[in-house]
């Protein structure tokens, strides 16, 4: 079984630049050579599912008229996601400023553009209608969050990623059938500062499911009724952690909609996502497959 997925999100251009350290305010700092990569949480998981998660995936977004768009395109092509719902609007392509320092922890300025002016056509309502997980994050308006929940199908998965971290209105938070967030944004939407098995516990009164990501101690998975299973991290020199977490949503999506149980699904992802830590960029950092399968 390969699954449906589809994707409802961002597509941004990320510019990167290494640095010796995080700029603080007021500060200059000299860094590398300017890199222009594929990338957006949207794009990114959409890559992910197709090309590390074997999922037949739909990318739902909007870009721009100029050559950011191009750029996406030919990556999102190349990974074989379906891009006929990607539309094409009078706005910039997103763009993410990104600085890595030497550990491999990147610091993240996104302009918006194009990704705000996202619409759901009756196209993306039939497409949706037709998968079994949909996966969207909050780079784009909560409305098509919401439009994208209400499309589903009975059964079909609905997967928030909450990134970047911001509270959620009631009707969304009824919507999801589960939500992945890492540490920070854990505690920013329980209110709280605790151990990841607390923050779980508290999400949990608001979705059924919660997948916590832990950088390189792997991640949370909790389910109601169910004891929670941490997942061990793959160990792995970091050198770029741009997109681990995307990469991470994509594949567990993927998983869910091959029909593995999510502590399995979440496995896997951890495995990509540690794959993708190991090479520069975001998409382009996106295992293979076969890469995924070996390693695991
Ligand atoms: P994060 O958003 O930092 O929690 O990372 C998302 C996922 O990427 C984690 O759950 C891990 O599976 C993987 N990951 C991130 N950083 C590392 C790392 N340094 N080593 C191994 N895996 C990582």
């Amino acid at each position: 079984m390969t699954g449906q997925v589809v994707v409802v999100g961002s597509a941004n251009v990320d510019l990167v630049v290494d640095v010796p350290r995080h700029p603080g305010g007021g500060e200059t700092i000299l860094g590398g050579d300017l890199r222009r990569s594929p990338g957006g949480k949207g794009a990114n998981s959409a890559v992910a599912a197709a090309r590390a998660g074997g999922a037949d995936t739909t990318f739902a977004a909007a870009l721009g008229a100029d050559d950011s768009a191009a750029l996406l395109l030919e990556s999102l092509d190349r990974a074989g996601v379906r891009t006929d719902l990607v539309s094409r609007v009078d706005a910039p392509t997103g763009t993410a400023l990104i600085t890595v320092s030497p550990d491999g922890e990147n610091a993240i300025v996104v302009a918006p553009g194009a990704n705000l002016r996202l619409e759901l056509t009756a196209g993306h309502v039939d497409r949706i209608a037709h998968a079994d997980v949909v996966l969207a994050q909050l780079e784009i308006p909560l409305d098509m969050v919401r439009a994208a929940a209400a499309a589903r199908r009975p059964g079909a998965v609905m997967v928030l990623n909450a990134a970047p971290s911001q509270d959620l209105p009631d009707d969304i938070w009824a919507a999801l059938d589960l939500l992945i967030v890492n540490e920070y944004e854990a505690a920013d939407l329980a209110h709280a500062q605790a151990a990841p098995e607390e923050l779980a516990a508290a999400l949990l009164e608001r979705v059924p499911a919660v997948v916590i990501t832990l950088g390189a101690e792997g991640s949370l998975v909790a389910e109601r009724d169910r004891e929670p299973v941490r997942v061990p991290g793959v160990e792995v020199k970091a050198v770029d952690t741009t997109g681990a977490g995307d990469t991470f949503c994509g594949v567990l999506a993927a998983g869910l909609a091959r029909g593995l149980a999510l502590p399995e699904a979440a496995r896997l992802a951890g495995v990509a996502a540690a794959l993708a830590v190991t090479r520069p960029g975001a998409q382009d950092a996106v295992p293979a497959l076969a890469e995924v399968e070996e390693a695991s």
